[in-house]
């Protein structure tokens, strides 16, 4: 519970407006916050947050802030608009002020909430480690209707109960990508009648859509299958970016931790969550990750220790923060906290002492290779060095640093369909990078990067193209 509540503490107000409620273009602030303030609606908000420097609740983590404004430095919505209301400091301040009662226009607030790339840039130069991503998600969590969209509920609802019939939709939806039906949608305005916009920009991101998914073709690998296998060295975990989108990246993964890490399993598991998270529905990714946390015991009582290894930085990053979605929960939190202990990321997992220089045509094909560090990975779990290694190893004199490696590119999720412009502006700063060294290949780690790069290197600079960690090792790895 809380040392903060409406009938104790002497703050004026605590509420994010004094007003009951205001409109803020279609989409309300709610007058009440969260349980700081005892409002209905605890299970839409985090108990917690765990912070650097403590498990702190909303307002006081926000209040971590010392508006110094060193993360004006990098972070990209304010570097590109020069409004301090779209940077870490502005935004900290916002929820900070509307906690209080302080804030009078929440409209601005609305567009400094909702613009966040939720790339953690800011946190990782912040001397208090403030966790701006996670407050900018609470503050999301507070407007009225912010999850509530009727499309994606369903998705998530069918993707949670019925993953199967997610899966059958999803082909659906691919053969008429294949058709070419979805631009008709598009051109006839019928994504703007159902409230999805962004779906026009999304369905032209992607270049090809499978008609087979990785867990569809992982379950038939008998060598993957947990019965079979006696003490597994890892088990592969399979986000839904490879395993919906890139089934190329799950098979690339395994076949590496095959080589590299001797034999392991297939988790067969859920969705991590992440999805539910960041768009409204934490009771949702609780439900998910109770599902993994449990898939994963099962197989830890049948076969003991071993580490999970995800090829998706977002949900790698996630996954290792589930401790945080149960902080009020006695039972839950340690099994979740032992769970995220055993989460590995493949660009943290994979042995650099088992990569050589690479397979000479594999390497003339791929010209020169530099490394984008996606957001989740260099911010939200600290991995930039281990990758590097590998793939100097790999590529030798062919790799080079890319500038700026750790800008975001604007994938961010949904971000690229819900903030097409500023996306846009994001990503071309990228590209430029991209082409100041002139690279053949650029190597990511995470599926909202290769999706975001990939679909700007084919329009901006199509002799280059965007490569996975786990395929990049795959394609180039000495063949015997
Ligand atoms: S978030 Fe951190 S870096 Fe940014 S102004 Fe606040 S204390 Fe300074
Ligand atoms: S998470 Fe990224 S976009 Fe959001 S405030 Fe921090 S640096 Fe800026």
């Amino acid at each position: 519970m809380s040392e903060h509540n409406t009938e104790t503490d002497e703050r004026p107000g605590f509420a994010w407006d004094p007003e009951p409620e205001h409109a803020v273009g279609g989409a309300h602030f709610r007058a009440e916050l969260n349980e700081l303030y005892g409002h209905e609606q605890a299970n839409r908000h985090l108990g917690a947050l765990l912070t650097d420097l403590g498990e702190r609740n909303l307002y006081d983590a926000a209040a971590q802030c010392n508006r110094c404004g060193y993360c004006e430095t990098v972070c990209p919505t304010y570097m590109l608009t020069g409004r301090e209301t779209l940077s870490g400091r502005g935004r900290n301040q916002f929820v900070r002020m509307l906690i209080e009662g302080h804030a009078k226009n929440t409209s601005d607030a609305a567009e400094a909430l909702n613009t966040c790339l939720l790339c953690s840039a800011c946190t990782s130069v912040c001397y208090a480690k403030v966790p701006t991503a996670d407050i900018v998600l609470e503050g999301r969590r507070a407007l009225t209707g912010y999850g509530d969209n009727f499309f994606a509920r369903a998705a998530v609802n069918t993707l949670l109960n019925a993953p199967r019939l997610f899966a059958f939709w999803l082909k659906l939806a691919y053969l008429a990508k294949r058709t070419g039906l979805p631009r008709l949608a598009a051109k006839m305005g019928i994504y703007d009648f159902i409230g999805m916009p962004g779906l026009a920009e999304a369905e032209g991101g992607v270049d090809r859509v499978p008609l087979r998914f990785a867990s569809e073709i992982l379950r038939k690998d008998p060598e993957l299958r947990p019965e079979g296998s006696k003490q597994p060295g890892w088990a592969y975990f399979a986000p839904c970016g490879p395993n919906f989108l890139f089934p190329e990246v799950s098979q690339a993964t395994v076949s590496i931790l095959k080589k590299a890490s001797g034999p392991g399993i297939f988790a067969d598991n859920q969705c991590c969550g992440l999805m539910a998270h960041n768009y409204g529905r934490l009771d949702d990714a609780r439900e998910f990750a109770r599902r993994n946390i449990l898939r994963y015991e099962e197989l830890k009582a049948a076969h003991g220790e071993f580490p999970v290894i995800a090829d998706c930085a977002s949900c790698a990053a996630f996954m290792k923060s589930y401790e945080q979605l149960f902080t009020g929960d006695a039972e839950w939190r340690p099994r979740a906290k032992a769970f995220a202990a055993a989460v590995k990321d493949i660009l943290e997992f994979y042995p650099a002492d088992k990569a050589e220089h690479g397979d000479k045509a594999a390497l003339e094909k791929a010209g020169t290779v530099t490394y984008h560090d996606s957001c989740r990975a260099c911010h939200g779990q600290g991995i930039r060095h281990e990758p590097r290694v590998v793939l100097q190893k790999l590529a030798g004199k062919q790799y080079k640093e890319l500038p700026e490696s750790d800008w975001c590119c604007g994938g961010a999720g949904a971000y690229a369909f819900t903030e097409v412009e500023l996306s846009k502006k994001v990503l071309d700063r990228k590209l430029r990078n991209i082409a100041s060294v002139q690279a053949g290949t650029v190597v990511v780690g995470g599926t909202s990067c290769l999706a975001q790069i990939g679909a700007g290197l084919r329009d901006a600079y199509p002799s280059a193209r965007a490569v996975h960690y786990s395929v990049f090792i795959d394609e180039t790895s000495p063949k015997n």
